[in-house]
């Protein structure tokens, strides 16, 4: 009970804020992929350009756009951890990110523009959008703000050029359309991620549930023994790192085998559940956990508890099923009750754990031995 309440204290991130920020890691991995593919092809175009011109070429505008686009690459590379990745993408990284696949479209654009003479001048616009469009997933609205001061760009720069309407018309068209294409594709990719997070998402949802229900008894609804396995695993490794006061509490159910012959098998499971509910009330801390051991017999761990406090919740068990008034007629007794026996550390280590459970069953038996319904405590130093 504690325990998983323990872990739920940590900070939950929100389902969408889980999507936004895998969608942001991947897209920061796909847009340095785009810039791998630049980068090369950029750099032998400005050497080209370098050789067949001299030093001259690489103060041409495009020479210089490529040089401009080269350094953005590597700034991009820089901001989004390149290589190493990033562990948390957050909102910087996002704006790294927009504003790295807007100023591609720019450059683009911008030697789109100077190159527009030649036949295969929209060639690398028409490339970085359709790259933009088919690997990264943007709705709407980023996909605008990533294109749209490029198109700008490009249209404005067309319209200042003296081209022949036909070409500049055809050129229009072409990159609109392109557009268009890109942007249904970004969508689309879009779309099927928020699917494949949403079957995901379902398919955790499942499996949590079966964990949980692993985990539980099917009577009582309290953890069970594999859950109480894991709880101590877990307080052991907690208090190797740092011991501290721990009790450790076992209650046995006082002549359950007469109960259950005086009133039925059924009636003994519900007596069980009452129990175990009466137990749980008797809890308040966060760090309280109660299991059901096996049978009749159910276990407590109080970490970071006084030896009074471990007393006196041990007593309180005691006298909540005695006050409970479970009633048969038994050889023995008339009315169910519970003896509990508690093993109490003042510094508990991982060590100790093992001895102070094996102590508090010695304490139960101790407990049987006195005549029942009573509390056995006893230290470990
Ligand atoms: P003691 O005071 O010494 O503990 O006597 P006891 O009769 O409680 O102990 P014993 O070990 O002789 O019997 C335990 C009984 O608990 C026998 C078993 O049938 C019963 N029991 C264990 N688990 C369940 C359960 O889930 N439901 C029911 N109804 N009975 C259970
Ligand atoms: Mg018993």
């Amino acid at each position: 009970m504690a325990f998983e309440k323990n872990m739920n204290l940590d900070y939950q991130e929100t389902e969408t804020e889980k999507l936004d920020s895998q969608i942001l890691g991947e897209n920061l991995r796909r847009l340095q992929v785009i810039g791998l593919v630049g980068l090369p092809v950029n750099a032998i175009l400005l050497a080209i350009s370098a050789i067949r011109n001299g030093i001259a070429g690489l103060s041409a505008p495009v020479s210089i756009l490529r040089i401009c686009w080269i350094v953005a690459t590597f700034g991009y590379f820089a901001a989004s951890g390149f290589l190493r990745g990033v562990e948390r993408p957050g909102k910087k990284h996002s704006f790294a990110f927009t504003l790295a696949a807007m100023l591609c479209c720019l450059f683009a654009s911008g030697i789109t523009v100077y190159n527009v003479s030649q036949d295969t001048a929209t060639l690398v616009y028409i490339v970085v959008v359709l790259l933009i469009g088919a690997f990264l997933y943007l709705d709407s609205a980023s996909f605008m703000i990533v294109v749209v001061p490029g198109l700008v760009t490009l249209y404005v720069g067309l319209f200042s050029k003296t081209i022949e309407p036909s070409r500049l018309i055809a050129v229009l068209v072409n990159v609109t359309a392109l557009h268009f294409f890109a942007g249904v594709l970004a969508l689309f990719n879009m779309k099927m991620k928020e699917r494949q997070f949403e079957s995901e998402r379902a398919l955790n949802r499942l499996n949590n549930e079966l964990k949980a229900l692993s985990e539980r008894d099917g009577l009582t609804g309290l953890p069970n023994r594999r859950k109480i396995e894991e709880t101590i695993e877990f307080w052991k490794a907690v208090f190797a790192r740092k011991p501290d006061s721990l009790a450790i509490i076992l209650i046995d159910v006082d002549f359950f085998k007469e109960y259950n012959e005086a009133r039925g098998h059924l009636a003994g499971d519900d007596a069980l559940k009452t129990i175990a509910s009466l137990i749980t009330n008797c809890l308040y801390r966060e760090a309280d956990f109660v299991g059901r051991y096996k049978g009749e017999q159910f276990v407590v761990i109080l970490p970071g508890i006084s030896r009074l406090g471990a007393f006196t919740i041990a007593e309180r068990i005691r006298l909540a099923v005695q006050d409970a008034r479970l009633l048969y007629e038994g050889k023995q007794a008339k009315t169910l009750t519970v003896s509990v026996g508690a093993a109490f550390s003042e510094m508990c280590s991982r060590e100790a754990f093992d001895p102070l459970t094996a102590l508090a069953d010695m304490s139960l038996s101790e407990a049987k031995k006195n005549g029942r319904n009573n509390v056995v405590i006893q230290d470990i130093f």
